[in-house]
């Protein structure tokens, strides 16, 4: 552990010890979520990449789904400097984002729609894990667990990226070829 036992806070108020704190204890709630999280993506993400024809969202897709390996990694990695056991723990936001995935999917028509619609939902996730990453990153720095900071700053930077390039995607191709295509004899 690589919290400090005692502190005070700007009015001089001694805090409890960091480690049994009520912060540390929503760090590691909210760890265990986005473990399950990013454990569940790596099962998603396939199924979106399956799905998609456009070259460029795939290899958008693949390329994070490596990242999204590395992510549950780190977590692991973030467990073991609270020194506790990695445990995850259902986030129902990402299962309904991921249920929500499958219902655009089996609705969309293939092709470009059906590539707009998986950039749709992935950049949802995508904006979910960027809420889930700052909030973990503030309460480390709270705690002074510098080297988490470190390890969910790296990730932060990734989801982010991939958000940017879903959005790049979605501008440069995909978008434009689904508004092109007569929707009139669909739902
Ligand atoms: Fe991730
Ligand atoms: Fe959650
Ligand atoms: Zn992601």
């Amino acid at each position: 552990m690589e919290t400090k036992s005692k502190r005070k806070t700007h009015d001089g108020i001694e805090t409890e010890t960091l480690n049994n704190s009520k912060l540390m204890k929503l760090f590691e709630e909210e760890l265990k979520d986005i473990y399950w999280a990013e454990q569940k993506l790596t099962k998603a993400i396939p199924k979106m990449i399956e799905k998609t024809t456009s070259e460029e969202l795939k290899e958008a897709l693949e390329n994070h789904l490596g990242e999204t390996e590395g992510h549950v990694i780190r977590v692991e990695k973030v467990f073991e400097i609270l020194d506790k056991k990695a445990t995850a723990q259902k986030c129902k936001a990402m299962a309904g984002l991921t249920d929500e995935a499958e219902e655009i999917m089996s609705d969309c028509e293939d092709g470009a729609m059906l590539d707009a619609g998986i950039i749709a939902a992935g950049q949802k996730v995508e904006h979910y894990e960027i809420a889930s990453y700052g909030t973990l990153i503030q309460y480390a720095k709270t705690l002074h667990l510098d080297g988490a900071v470190s390890l969910l700053e790296q990730t932060l930077k990734e989801e982010k990226a991939a958000d940017k390039k879903l959005s790049e995607i979605a501008l440069d191709s995909v978008n434009a070829q689904a508004a092109s295509e007569d929707g009139s004899d669909l739902w």
